[in-house]
């Protein structure tokens, strides 16, 4: 039976070391503070915002939601942006996508201060992941994993890892951060050949392809470590969610392996708490 590496465990770990900084920045007049700039109403933001919420009043974060009609006019939408990267007591900026499809979304990416761009949507946070620059904030999922290797010490150095998907959000900044850490990466897309073969020859498998229980148990081995990025409906549960990863199916090969739910998903808004007080801290110059 493989060991279960538990999402949530490392979130609190997270959160808990995050609270008692956050304190200590309070009482020296700094609280660090996330701005999440929602457009219309989609359900997926909306749970992701709750989240985001809960957890920042846990760890006394401030947030606060900046809301904007579905129909809101680009030039509106810009100035908005504009007047949310200025405002000095906000150090961080989440922006949900996609936006609506009037809206120019790359333009409006580029508009975020890179200071503040703790979920790396602009592409100079994607170019400081590619070269390694601490100073820039890597997407919130990708480091997640990251987060979760580090928890239960699981060596990366060395490792053959197989990311799963080549995505800007996930597969190809979770491959630069692999490869950081000194690990042999393979990215594998929808065009790779014979994707069983390269999946077991991994002793770290990443599985971030949207696409409900792909990896079954011809593509994994003995003593892997897998975890799964994906958030699926479940087409054998409705109305239940699943990953990349049929569970039952690789859970009894494999060495430790994460669940969906309670995996990667639940350390997410952990992580985008922990860039937005680095950001905090970075904008105020201390160390
Ligand atoms: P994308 O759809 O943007 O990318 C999917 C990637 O998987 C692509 O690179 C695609 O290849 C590859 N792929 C798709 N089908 C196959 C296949 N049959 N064989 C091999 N490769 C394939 O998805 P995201 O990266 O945005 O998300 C991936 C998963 O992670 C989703 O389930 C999403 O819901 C989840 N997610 C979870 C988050 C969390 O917090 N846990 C946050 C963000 C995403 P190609 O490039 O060739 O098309």
């Amino acid at each position: 039976m493989a060991e279960r590496l538990t999402g949530k465990e490392v979130a609190s770990a997270i959160k808990e070391k995050l609270k008692t900084e956050i304190a200590s920045l309070s009482a020296q007049g700094f609280t660090p503070k996330l701005g999440i700039i929602r457009v219309g109403a989609r359900p997926d933001d909306l749970y992701y915002e709750g989240g985001a919420k809960k957890t920042c009043a846990s760890i006394g974060m401030v947030c606060e939601v900046f809301e904007y009609p579905e129909n809101i006019a680009q030039v509106d939408f810009e100035k908005a942006v504009r007047e949310i990267n200025e405002r000095k007591e906000i150090n961080g900026i989440l922006m949900f996508s996609p936006l609506p499809k009037h809206l120019k979304e790359n333009k409006v990416r580029e508009l975020i201060f890179p200071e503040k761009d703790v979920d790396s949507l602009t592409l100079g946070s994607a170019a400081k992941v590619f070269v390694g620059d601490k100073t820039g904030f890597p997407p919130c999922t990708p480091q997640a994993v990251m987060e979760i290797l580090h928890y239960y010490q699981i060596p990366v150095q060395g490792k053959k890892a197989v990311v799963l998907g080549r995505s800007l959000v996930v597969g190809k900044p979770l491959a630069m951060l692999l490869l950081g850490e000194n690990a042999t990466v393979t990215i594998c897309h929808s065009k790779t050949q014979d994707l069983p073969f390269v999946c077991q020859d991994a002793e770290i498998l990443i599985a971030a392809v949207g696409r409900a229980k792909m990896v079954k148990a011809n593509f994994v081995k003995s003593k892997q470590i897998v975890i799964d990025v994906g958030i699926n409906e479940d087409p054998d549960n409705p109305g239940k969610y699943c990953g990349d990863v049929d569970y039952s199916d690789v859970e009894p090969i494999v060495e430790k392996i994460t669940p969906v739910p309670g995996g990667v998903g639940s350390v997410t808004t952990a992580v985008l708490c922990k860039h937005t007080l680095m950001a905090c801290k970075m904008q105020n110059n201390i160390c």
